[in-house]
């Protein structure tokens, strides 16, 4: 999979992906990053890529015109979706991210300043990606992050494909707490039945502490998802446990 990322500051992809799984995804080949400087494909001899914006205001507006002649350069073919980074767009959750990686190529566009010139939106882009209701100063820590949750859906990226059905949010909950040596932390213990080797006995674990997570933390998950019997015993046991105990949300 290919992302290429048009950008005023090129100089900042520097080392963002220079470590981990994407640097080793990129030396396999299995995703390949192209960073594209905006000012390269502009048509005026002093490269300018923004301007004041008309009707007056703060800030400056990123030009049409490059951003255009970036797409139409870039693009392998008319298939090739285009997003722009942007704090208007579709927030990228854990699907959002599945559906993006399923292909060849995606263009990625990072706005600056006040953004770019709505032209670009009505008729250059596929669509615009939110990473989170909150205002970055440009879209490449955006572009960073779509690149970081797209990867790791392709195919052989994350080393055990096991390991990416087991985080949170693939099965529409958080993922259970995890543990590593030592087994007494200063006295703070590590859960018994994790010693156990009884298998049935630790999955069954960690789908109630997934459940409980979840309910404490992101009780929004719950309304999004269909839970079995079982789940639904092992909530209603949760949130009776709980009344007793404190006042989280019931
Ligand atoms: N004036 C714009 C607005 O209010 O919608 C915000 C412009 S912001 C300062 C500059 C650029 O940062 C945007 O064009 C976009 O590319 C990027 N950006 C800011 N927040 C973002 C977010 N939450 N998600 C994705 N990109 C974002």
């Amino acid at each position: 999979m290919r992302f290429d990322i048009i950008t005023i500051f090129p100089e900042i992809f520097g080392s963002v992906f220079s470590g981990g799984i994407i640097n080793k995804a990129l030396e396999k080949g299995l995703i390949e990053v192209r960073v594209h400087d905006l000012r390269a494909f502009t048509l005026d001899k002093h490269k300018q890529v923004d301007d004041r914006p008309y009707g007056g205001g703060q800030g400056m507006v990123l030009k049409p015109e490059p951003i255009f002649v970036a797409v139409e350069k870039i693009r392998q073919n008319e298939e090739t979706p285009v997003y722009l980074l942007s704090p208007q767009g579709r927030k990228l959750d854990f699907r959002f991210a599945e559906e993006l990686a399923q292909r060849k190529q995606i263009i990625l566009i990072c706005g600056r300043y006040e953004g770019v010139d709505e032209r670009v939106i009505q008729h250059l882009v596929t669509g615009e990606i939110c990473i989170g209701d909150y205002i970055l100063t440009g879209g490449e820590p955006a572009a960073f992050v779509v690149v970081d949750a797209v990867s790791r859906f392709v195919p052989r990226v994350v080393g055990k494909e096991d390991s990416v059905k087991d985080d949170s949010f693939f099965d529409g909950l958080l993922e259970h707490p995890q543990y590593t040596r030592p087994r007494d932390f200063r006295g703070m213990k590590v859960p018994e039945v994790l010693f156990s080797g009884d298998h049935k006995k630790i999955e069954s674990w960690r789908r109630r502490r997934s459940l409980e997570k979840t309910w404490r933390m992101r009780p929004d998950l719950l309304g999004d998802r269909a839970l079995s019997g079982e789940e639904k015993k092992i909530l209603n046991e949760i949130k009776t446990e709980k009344k007793g105990k404190s006042d989280e949300p019931d």
